[in-house]
């Protein structure tokens, strides 16, 4: 703790044009301050694992050929298996047309 020495009150620190400074808050007195501002910089680095549901799908998808697609009219899609539903229910397949990437489900 530093006091002014002119009046002896308290001297507070205060930041004056970026530089720390001890300013006495009566008589207006400031001498800079001994404490050295040091900068720190904290960089973060957090990789997060973010697979795709989509990726994976395409993954073990399939290209096949014949099926048209609804949207564009495009006969060859990726296709591949999902479970949705319980398991005991059959499997969804679904398409993706390798065209313009329209995703669609096939009813049996
Ligand atoms: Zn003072
Ligand atoms: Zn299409």
């Amino acid at each position: 703790m530093k006091f002014c020495p002119k009046c002896n009150s308290m001297l507070l620190p205060r930041k004056v044009n970026g530089v720390s400074k001890l300013v006495c808050s009566k008589c207006g007195y400031e001498e800079e301050s001994a404490e050295k501002t040091t900068l720190k910089t904290t960089v973060k680095h957090t990789v997060h694992d973010k697979t795709l549901v989509i990726e994976e799908e395409t993954a073990s998808a399939q290209r096949i050929k014949g099926v048209v697609c609804p949207n564009c009219k495009n006969d060859e899609a990726y296709f591949w298996m999902l479970q949705t539903r319980s398991a005991d229910e059959p499997a969804t397949r679904f398409y993706r047309c390798v065209k313009c990437n329209k995703v669609w489900r096939e009813y049996e």
